[in-house]
């Protein structure tokens, strides 16, 4: 027993003893009287006491205890604690969920829940633009009355959740696929989880465009080339009507193989995570390469200036930078008609690196400057085709730019001829001190 109820009973035992003693020595009726007085304020402590832990229970004021002698202050203490470990629990209880929904509010994906009658319970940030909702607006709602795509009431109503449904033109936007899968727990509840697929049906739907490119782009010489073949084995040629067929033969090879080779090139530069290197590169050589590639394609049928800075250089792939800024020469000589001019600069402009070419050729609608950089756009297909185009020359020199933190700008104005600009930052380029003194 512990020392509270010892006390207790150690005082009503002593009260008992007082009132035998009056009873001894004054007589009954005073033991009497005294035991109903002692009786009476025994009740008043007793009611005021429990009036006070009524209103405590009614308001509990966290932190005070009340207090108050004997069993009653005993009373007043375990309570507090008790009350103390509630809270403690609740606050504990509050925050775990608190943290839990913002694990799921931090999910990529969408989650809502639905009830027993497919009515929204919750739902994160994510699904909300999924589906178009609002989370305390639309609370308790049927989800079928607002998201009304009729492939997903089918879904939802067939109960047949093994595979997920994929919706396009979802969000207030319409600009969302979503892929959505329901999964039944509890009682009769379900949970919703929604991805954004946007981005890989892009990706995806781009591969496949790629894949019908390149086997387009090879279809055509390989068509050729066999027609070839089967007149040469079918037809009794002479001599010339060979060498003609074997030379076209000869053309329709090399332009698969720049093709393969070309995208080999992409391959490399797309799956290729290093950084270019931060070397200096010679670009007094680089220029000079370009200028003898440009005259020998040309054929001295264009009047072609190269104006350098020979102290001028940059930090990055030598073959890389030689391959994008010779893309660039070498388009300005095919798309330019004899007797055009082509000019080249390379100079340091506010602090950065930069090469243009300017042509006097052909020029480029505005519509199609955009999308120049796409592999196999071409603007005039049969001109990049004779020339001895793959269409994948500016896709190359903008993954050669993008990995060189350089921007490519194109001005053109048809008829008149077109500007490439290639702009290295500045962190890239430096000046050579022997040749800049
Ligand atoms: P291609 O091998 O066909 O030249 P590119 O990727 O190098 O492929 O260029 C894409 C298209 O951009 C070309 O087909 C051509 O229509 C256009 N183009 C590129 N450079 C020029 C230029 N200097 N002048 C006019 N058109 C150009």
């Amino acid at each position: 027993m512990n020392i509270i109820w010892t006390r207790a009973i150690v005082s009503l035992a002593l009260l008992a003893a007082l009132c035998v003693a009056i009873g001894a020595f004054a007589g009954v009726r005073v033991a009497l009287a005294f035991a109903v007085l002692m009786l009476v304020v025994q009740g008043f402590f007793v009611t005021y006491h429990m009036q006070r832990l009524w209103r405590l229970l009614e308001a509990p004021v966290y932190g005070e205890v009340p207090s108050a002698l004997g069993i009653w202050g005993e009373i007043y203490y375990r309570l507090h604690k008790l009350a103390k470990r509630w809270h403690a629990q609740v606050r504990q209880v509050e925050q775990q969920h608190a943290r839990f929904i913002q694990a799921i509010q931090a999910s990529p994906n969408g989650v809502a829940m639905l009830d027993d009658h497919d009515q929204i319970e919750w739902c994160n940030a994510i699904a909300e633009k999924h589906f178009g909702l609002d989370a305390k607006r639309d609370l308790r709602q049927h989800i079928t009355h607002l998201v009304r795509h009729p492939d997903f009431v089918r879904y939802l109503n067939a109960h047949h959740y093994e595979e997920m449904l994929v919706m396009r033109g979802m969000g207030v936007s319409r600009k969302y696929t979503v892929s959505v899968q329901v999964f039944p727990y509890g009682d009769h509840r379900k949970l919703i989880l929604t991805q954004d697929i946007t981005e890989l049906e892009r990706t995806d739907s781009m591969r496949r465009d790629f894949v019908a490119n390149v086997s387009h782009e090879l279809k055509t010489p390989l068509t050729v080339l066999s027609g070839f073949l089967e007149t040469m084995r079918e037809l009794p040629l002479d001599e010339a009507d060979r060498r003609r067929y074997l030379d076209m033969m000869e053309q329709q090879a090399s332009r698969m193989q720049n093709i393969v080779r070309d995208l080999l090139v992409l391959a490399n530069l797309e799956g290729d995570m290093r950084p270019p290197g931060e070397e200096l590169l010679d670009m007094r050589a680089v220029m000079r390469h370009l200028e003898d590639d440009a005259n020998n394609l040309s054929n001295g049928r264009h009047r072609i200036t190269f104006h350098c800075d020979d102290a001028l250089t940059i930090a990055g792939a030598e073959t890389e930078v030689m391959s994008a800024l010779g893309n660039l020469v070498t388009n300005a000589v095919r798309y330019t008609p004899d007797g055009g001019t082509i000019e080249v600069t390379w100079q340091r402009l506010k602090e950065r690196a930069v090469f243009t070419v300017r042509d006097s050729g052909l020029g480029i609608p505005a519509e199609h400057i955009p999308r120049l950089t796409e592999r196999f756009y071409r603007v005039d297909r049969s001109r990049s085709r004779d020339t001895g185009g793959t269409g994948l020359g500016l896709a190359i020199v903008k993954h050669v730019l993008q990995r060189h933190n350089a921007e490519l700008d194109v001005k053109s104005e048809v008829g008149k001829g077109s500007m490439f600009i290639v702009r290295f930052p500045g962190s890239r380029t430096a000046l050579r001190k022997s040749l800049a003194a």
